[in-house]
C-alpha cells in the first residue's frame, strides 16, 4: 500500500484527522476537491462568517455607539467590498497556514475530487482533467455538508442565494429576505442588517435559533430587533420566485393567512445535508440513512472495515469544533488507541451581538425528560463590566441538578458569551456543582462575574448583585 491512512476531503475534520494521523507515525494524503484547503468552515463558513460579522460590527458601532463614549466623527459610510476584500485575505491567510501544517506533517495532498474504486483504492480526478489512483490501508470520509435547499425555492445564486453567496454580495441589499432564523440567519442577517439593509426573517418555528434553549432565542429577538429587522413566525415558505431585481417569497403565515414579502436578496438557510456526492459509496457498500455516513458510536467506523467518517458527514451537532474533536479521535483509534469523545459536553455558539453561547441541556430538554432542576439567572445589565463598556443586553442562566447541584446547562446570551462559555464546558467535564462555581474567585469586574452569579442564584436564590 501507498499510504497508512488517506483523509477525503480537507475542512477541520478532515484537515486535523491527517495532522494526528502523522503525529502517530502513519503516512497519510489528504484529497480535496477544491483548490484550497479548510473546507467549508475555512472558505465559506466559521472564518469569512466571523471576518464580516466583525467588520459590520466595527461600522455598526461607528455609526451607533461612539457618540456615546465621546468619539465624535462624521456619519462612516460602509464600503461592502473593502470588507469583503479584507475577509478574503483573512482566508487566504488561513489557507497558507494550513499548507504549511501539511507540509511540517509531511501529508501528501491531492486537489481533485476523491471516490472509491475498492475499499483500499481511491481514485482522484484532478482539477486538470488527469486522474491518479491511490493505494491506502484505511480510510477517513470527511467530506462534509452543503446548504439544504428546496426546489420550490429557485435557487440561482444571483438574487435568491445560500450562506456561500452572501459571503460575496456585489451590494448592501435594500431588503434581505432571511428564510430560517436559525444560526446562519441570525449571524447573516446580522452583518446586513449592520450594514443598514432592511431584513425580515421567515421562520418556521416560534422563534429565532429554535433548538437552543427558548429564553435565548426570546432574548436575541430583542437585540436583533433592535437592528430594525422584522419576523415572521411559524411561517412556512412555499415558492421563492426572482423577477429581475425583485424577489417575492410566498408563504403560509401563523393564522392560516397568505404571506407575500417583497426584497432585493433572498438568502435560504434552513439546514445543511451531509455530502457524499461523488464518492462511489456503492463500490464498496458504505451504508448511510437520509444522506449521513452511519458509523459505529465506539469507534467512528462504517460498516466496511477500514473505511471511518467524521464531521458534518456523520450525525450529530453540524459544527468545527465537533469535526475537529472527531478528527483527532478516529486517528487515534485507527491507531489502537481509545480516546473518548463527550458530545453532552460539546459548546455551540452563535456569533450576533450580544452573542450566544451553550452547553449542556436545554430547560426545556430538563422538563420534557422529568429532571428535577434548579435555575439561577444573573442579567447582564446589573453587572460593573458590561454596564462600563455599554454591553448590558443578555443574561446568563444555570441550571443544576435539585438534589445534587450538579451543573446540567450554562445558556449564556451577552457580549463575549462565545469566550465566556469555556468556563462552564471545564466545569461541567468536571462535574461541577453550581456551589462550585460560586465559591471559585472571579475577577472584577469581568464579564464572568456574571456566570458567578448566576451560578449563586441557582444556589439558594443568593445572588449578590441582583
Ligand atoms: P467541511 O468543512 O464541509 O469540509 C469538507 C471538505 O470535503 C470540503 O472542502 C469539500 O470540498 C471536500 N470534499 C467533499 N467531497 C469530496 C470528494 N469526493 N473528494 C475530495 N474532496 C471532497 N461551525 C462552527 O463550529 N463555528 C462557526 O462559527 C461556524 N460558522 C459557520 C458559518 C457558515 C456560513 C457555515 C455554512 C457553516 C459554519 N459552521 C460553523 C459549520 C462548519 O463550517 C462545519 O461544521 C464544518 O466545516 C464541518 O467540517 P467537516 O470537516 O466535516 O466538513
Ligand atoms: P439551522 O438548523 O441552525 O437553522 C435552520 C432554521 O431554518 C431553523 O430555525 C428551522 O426551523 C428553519 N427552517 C427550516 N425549514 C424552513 C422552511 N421551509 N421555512 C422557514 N424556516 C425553515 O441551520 P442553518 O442556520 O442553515 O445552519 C446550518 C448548520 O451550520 C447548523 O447546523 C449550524 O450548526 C452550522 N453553523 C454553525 C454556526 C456557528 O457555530 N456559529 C454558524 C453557522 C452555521
Amino acid at each position: 500500500m501507498q499510504y497508512d491512512v488517506v483523509v477525503i476531503g480537507s475542512g477541520p475534520g478532515g484537515y486535523v484527522a491527517a495532522i494526528r494521523s502523522a503525529q502517530l507515525g502513519k503516512k497519510v494524503a489528504i484529497i480535496e476537491k477544491y483548490k484550497v484547503l479548510g473546507g467549508t468552515c475555512l472558505n465559506v463558513g466559521c472564518i469569512p462568517s466571523k471576518a464580516l460579522l466583525d467588520s459590520s460590527e466595527h461600522f455598526y458601532n461607528a455609526a451607533h455607539h461612539f457618540a456615546e463614549h465621546g468619539i465624535e466623527i462624521a456619519a462612516p459610510v460602509a464600503n461592502l467590498s473593502t470588507m469583503i476584500g479584507r475577509k478574503n485575505g483573512v482566508v487566504e491567510k488561513m489557507n497558507a497556514g494550513i499548507n504549511f501544517l501539511m507540509k511540517k506533517n509531511k501529508i501528501t495532498v491531492f486537489n481533485g475530487l476523491g471516490s472509491f474504486v475498492d475499499k483500499n483504492t481511491i481514485k482522484i480526478v484532478k482539477n486538470d482533467g488527469s486522474e491518479e489512483s491511490i493505494t491506502t490501508q484505511q480510510v477517513i470520509i470527511a467530506t462534509g455538508s452543503k446548504p439544504t435547499i428546496l426546489p420550490f425555492m429557485n435557487y440561482d445564486k444571483k438574487r435568491i442565494i445560500t450562506s456561500t453567496e452572501a459571503l460575496n454580495l456585489p451590494e448592501i441589499p435594500k431588503h434581505l429576505i432571511v428564510i430560517g432564523a436559525g444560526v446562519i440567519g441570525a449571524e447573516l442577517g446580522s452583518v446586513y442588517a449592520r450594514l443598514g439593509a432592511k431584513v425580515t426573517f421567515v421562520e418556521f418555528a416560534d422563534s429565532m435559533i429554535p433548538t437552543m434553549d427558548k429564553t435565548m432565542g426570546k432574548e436575541l429577538q430583542k437585540s436583533v430587533k433592535k437592528l430594525g429587522t422584522d419576523f415572521f413566525f411559524n411561517t412556512k415558505v412555499t415558492k421563492i420566485e426572482n423577477s429581475g431585481e425583485e424577489v417575492t417569497v410566498f408563504a403560509d403565515g401563523a393564522d392560516g393567512k397568505p404571506v407575500e414579502i417583497k426584497g432585493d436578496y433572498c438568502l435560504v438557510c434552513i439546514g445543511r445535508r451531509a455530502y457524499v456526492d461523488g464518492l462511489n459509496l456503492e463500490a464498496v457498500g458504505v451504508a448511510t440513512d437520509r444522506g449521513k455516513v452511519v458509523v459505529d458510536e465506539h469507534t467512528l467506523e462504517t460498516n466496511v472495515k477500514g473505511i471511518y467518517a467524521i464531521g458534518d458527514v456523520v450525525r450529530g451537532a453540524m459544527l468545527a469544533h465537533k469535526a475537529e474533536e472527531e478528527g483527532v479521535f478516529v486517528a487515534e483509534v485507527m491507531a489502537g488507541q481509545k480516546p473518548h469523545i463527550n458530545y453532552n459536553l460539546i459548546p455551540g455558539v452563535v456569533y450576533t451581538w450580544p452573542e450566544v453561547a451553550s452547553v449542556g441541556a436545554t430547560e426545556e430538554e430538563l422538563k420534557t425528560k422529568g429532571v428535577a432542576y434548579k435555575a439561577g439567572s444573573f442579567p447582564f445589565k446589573a453587572l460593573g463590566r458590561a454596564t462600563a463598556s455599554g454591553d448590558t443586553d443578555g443574561l446568563v442562566k444555570v441550571l443544576a441538578d435539585k438534589t445534587t447541584d450538579e451543573i446540567l446547562g450554562v445558556h449564556i446570551i451577552g457580549a463575549r458569551a462565545a469566550d465566556m462559555i469555556a468556563e462552564a464546558v471545564t466545569a461541567m467535564e468536571f462535574r461541577a456543582s453550581a456551589e462550585d462555581i460560586a465559591r471559585i474567585s472571579h475577577a472584577h469586574p469581568t464579564y464572568m462575574e456574571a456566570l458567578k452569579e448566576a451560578a449563586l442564584a441557582a444556589t439558594d436564590n443568593r445572588a449578590i448583585h441582583s
